[in-house]
C-alpha cells in the first residue's frame, strides 16, 4: 500500500516519526510520504527508522500558501533532486517569520491586558504555533466565550490584536519546490475555496505539476473530477490519507475514512516517470 500524505508531531500530528513508521508497518503501508506542515524535521528523523523497518520513505512537505487571499495547502515531493540546501534555508526562513509574528502577537495581546506568554502557545502548537493556539488560550482563561469570539475581537485581520505575517504565495511555493527538483501537488483540492477547475489554467501556468486526486476527504466523484483535471492539464496524480493520529481518529493510514482511500499500486511509478 502507498500513502503519500501523513503528519508527525513535528507539525500537527500526534505520532512521533518512529511511531508513524511503526503504524505504517502495522497498516501494511510500504511506501510512505511524510508531509509535515512547513517543516522537514519529522521526515529527517524518520529516514533511518524507515530504512531499518523496510518502509520506503518519500521526502515531502505541506506548505501553507496564499492564493487570491485564501489559504491553500501545497504538497512537495521528491525534494532534493537538485539539492535540498536552498529549499531548507527557505523553509527555515518561513519558520522564523512565523515565530517573529508570534512574538509580536504576544506583545500585542499583553498590551491589550491579557495574561498570555509565547511559551504557553508554543506548548500547544510546537513548530507551527499560530492564531488558533492563541485563541484556545484566550478561551481557557475566560477572556472570551469561544474561538469565534477570540478571532472576531482579537485575532482576525480586522481585529484589534492582529499583527501581520508574510506568507508565501502559492506560485512562490510551487517555484521553490520545482527549483529543488520536486513535484508540486495541490493538496486536498476539495478544501480549496474557489472554483478549482476555473483556477486550473492559472495554476498550471505557475508550474504546478500534480494534484492530490486521492484523499480521505474526497468522494468517488471528487476523485473522478480531479483525475479529469490531471488528464486535461497533464498533471501527475498524488494521493494520501492525511493521517494525523489521535487528533483525527477516523482517518487510517493508507485506508482513509472507512476504507474510502484506494490509491492505485502504480501511482508512485507514474509519479516518478
Ligand atoms: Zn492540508
Ligand atoms: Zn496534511
Amino acid at each position: 500500500m502507498i500513502d503519500l500524505h501523513s503528519h508527525t508531531n513535528e507539525s500537527d500530528g500526534t505520532c512521533s516519526p518512529a511511531q508513524l513508521i511503526e503504524e505504517a508497518v502495522r497498516a501494511g503501508v510500504r511506501t510512505l510520504g511524510i508531509t509535515d506542515h512547513d517543516t522537514l524535521k519529522g521526515y529527517d528523523q524518520a529516514v533511518p527508522i524507515a530504512a531499518a523497518a523496510g518502509v520506503e520513505l518519500v521526502c515531502g512537505i505541506e506548505l501553507s500558501t496564499k492564493l487570491h487571499g485564501h489559504s491553500v495547502h501545497l504538497l512537495g515531493y521528491f525534494l532534493g533532486n537538485n539539492g535540498l540546501g536552498d529549499f531548507r534555508t527557505w523553509v527555515l526562513d518561513q519558520q522564523a517569520a512565523r515565530r517573529d509574528r508570534n512574538i509580536r502577537l504576544v506583545a500585542r495581546l499583553q498590551e491589550l491586558g491579557f495574561d498570555i506568554t509565547l511559551e504557553e502557545a508554543e506548548a500547544r502548537g510546537r513548530g507551527m504555533t499560530g492564531r488558533p493556539h492563541f485563541a484556545q488560550i484566550l478561551v481557557e482563561k475566560g477572556y472570551v466565550k469561544n474561538l469565534r469570539q477570540a478571532f472576531d475581537e482579537y485575532l482576525d485581520e480586522s481585529a484589534k490584536g492582529y499583527v501581520f505575517r508574510q506568507e508565501p504565495q502559492f506560485a512562490e511555493g510551487v517555484a521553490r519546490i520545482r527549483k529543488a527538483g520536486g513535484i508540486a501537488s495541490m493538496a486536498h483540492p476539495v478544501r480549496v475555496k474557489g472554483d478549482v477547475p476555473a483556477l486550473m489554467p492559472e495554476l498550471a501556468d505557475s508550474g504546478l505539476n500534480a494534484i492530490e486526486a486521492y484523499h480521505s476527504d474526497h468522494t468517488a466523484a471528487d476523485t473522478e473530477l480531479y483525475l479529469g483535471l490531471a488528464e486535461k492539464y497533464a498533471l501527475k496524480v498524488t494521493g494520501g490519507s492525511d493521517f494525523h493520529g489521535a487528533v483525527k481518529p477516523g482517518v487510517m493510514l493508507g485506508r482513509g475514512c472507512n476504507g474510502n482511500l484506494r490509491i492505485p499500486g502504480d501511482l508512485l511509478e507514474k509519479l516518478r516517470g
